[in-house]
């Protein structure tokens, strides 16, 4: 394994391939999902759905080429996409008289459609969401975190109004919000992006930013109001109860396997992946030792323990193969694998196992037969004790000292120099894009979001020191 510390990327490659989540392909920046990683991917899926229906939404499913033309109505948004799109110019051996793009996003087929779904007030709200692969033919690409081909849902609803809409905006947002901290154990500051930084098309674009362990940002989820830019573009009209024509306003809001990456990125350690339990393919891992062969008992015992955590709906494996238990612990510890569950002659004779967390140091004997409910509790502790973790760390390299762009890349400085990572730092903002572009330029911090919820406000831009509108996260970002 490579050092965490010493160059977190190819700490992160060696702990995707340690763990079997993935494999590269011969289409360059294209990956294929091996069955641990599509897993969690399909546990994120569950919860939320699960989110989605409860506040009423459902999904279906649109096509993946996108004719040319509908790119050209929406202005911002052929701009923002064109030079990521690929395009399908011809079938067998015959050029197409239009081009059609591998979807990058689905608002512009969707909006096509829509005008014929919505009529009258009585079709709103229109509330769908796809689960769906896109395309944005990426230079540089990293596993899961960027790639040309991604998994993701992108919700897509109209509303009569712009308070519904703004109000499913944000509502959307806290339903992402929730997963990304509840279930994967990721915290982040929600907020909304600066103008630059804005979906292409949208009115306001809000996000969720979680931080890594090198200190970078990752964008976790996006919410869109659209306003009546593409209802305008794709003449999305509905009869109102006053029998007038108006404009629906549409949200768009998406997240994507990039949830994935994160999780990795967050909560990994030197020994390789570890994942919070509720997102984990293999909650629990059962390993005989010691001569367990010559003792019947031991393989009873973890019929028996396996069968009861099965009963109790935990995602539990056996592992009776004829390699070497260190072998094995290493092999599931790299696997992320929360609780490791061991049981040999000696442990049988004093009626205990002994357990081991993923992020535990040491293992700890437990009573035998009360270990059902202690691998229980202790899935959920770890669930929670991740979170916990990895909000300290965050808010550890949470700044707010850094004032002016002098200060910022002071602090970067002595940042490197103590060997430590600079982190995300809270500065004022005047509003001015060029102001933003110039921290950029010299630092590569960009600005993540403004928070709704800043822990503290700042008086003065960071770069030209003038009345700050805006208080905002700078960081790298991934
Ligand atoms: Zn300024």
């Amino acid at each position: 394994m490579t050092n965490q510390q010493n160059d977190f990327t190819e700490w992160y490659i060696d702990t995707i391939q340690k763990a079997d989540l993935m494999d590269y392909t011969p289409v360059r920046g294209c990956i294929a999902f091996k069955p641990d990683g599509y897993e969690i991917w399909e546990h994120i899926q569950d919860e939320m759905n699960r989110r989605f229906k409860e506040t009423g939404h459902r999904n279906a499913y649109f096509p993946m080429l996108i004719p040319e033309s509908f790119f050209q109505k929406e202005k911002d948004h052929i701009e923002g996409f064109s030079p990521e799109l690929p395009w399908v110019t011809e079938v067998a051996g015959e050029k197409l008289e239009e081009r059609l793009a591998l979807r990058p996003t689905s608002e512009t087929m969707i909006g096509h459609l829509y005008a014929d779904w919505i009529n009258s007030y009585r079709d709103l709200p229109v509330l769908i969401n796809q689960w769906a692969n896109v395309f944005r033919w990426e230079k540089k690409t990293l596993p899961f975190i960027r790639t040309s081909e991604f998994l993701w849902q992108e919700g897509h609803t109209a509303h009569v109004d712009e308070d519904e809409a703004r109000a499913e905006t944000m509502q959307m947002l806290t339903i992402y919000k929730e997963v990304v901290e509840e279930l994967l154990a990721i915290p982040v500051y929600d907020g909304q992006k600066t103008p630059s930084e804005r979906f292409a098309g949208a009115v306001d674009t809000f996000s969720i930013e979680a931080m890594m362990k090198d200190g970078k940002a990752v964008q976790a989820g996006t919410s869109h109001y659209l306003g009546t830019k593409f209802a305008e573009a794709f003449d999305i009209k509905y009869l109102t109860k006053e029998n007038k024509h108006q404009f629906v306003h549409t949200t768009s809001w998406g997240t994507s396997t990039r949830l994935i990456g994160s999780v990795i990125m967050v909560h990994g350690d030197e020994q390789g992946l570890v994942l919070p339990p509720r997102v984990a393919p293999t909650q629990v891992v059962l390993i005989p030792v010691g001569p367990w062969k010559k003792n019947p008992a031991i393989m009873e015992n973890l019929d028996k323990l396996f069968a009861e955590l099965k009963a109790k709906g935990i995602r539990v494996r056996l592992d009776d193969s004829d390699r070497s238990p260190g072998y094995k612990f290493n092999e599931w510890e790299q696997k992320g694998v929360p609780v490791r569950v061991e049981l040999g002659p000696r442990d049988l004779e004093n009626s205990q196992a002994l357990i081991k967390a993923r992020d535990w140091d040491e293992k700890v004997a437990v009573d035998l037969p009360s270990s059902v409910d202690t691998i229980v509790d202790e899935l959920q502790t770890m669930q929670t004790r991740l979170l916990e973790k990895a909000r300290i760390f965050r808010d550890k390299h949470s700044h707010t000292h850094v004032d002016s762009l002098e200060q910022l890349t002071q602090h970067i400085a002595t940042s490197t120099e103590n060997g430590d990572i600079p982190g995300w730092i809270l500065a004022g903002w005047c509003g001015d894009d060029a102001c933003e572009e110039h921290v950029k330029e010299v630092t590569k911090f960009t600005t993540r979001n403004i928070p709704f919820n800043p822990p503290t406000t700042k008086s003065t831009c960071i770069n030209c020191g003038k009345e700050s509108k805006h208080t905002v996260w700078f960081a790298r970002a991934y």
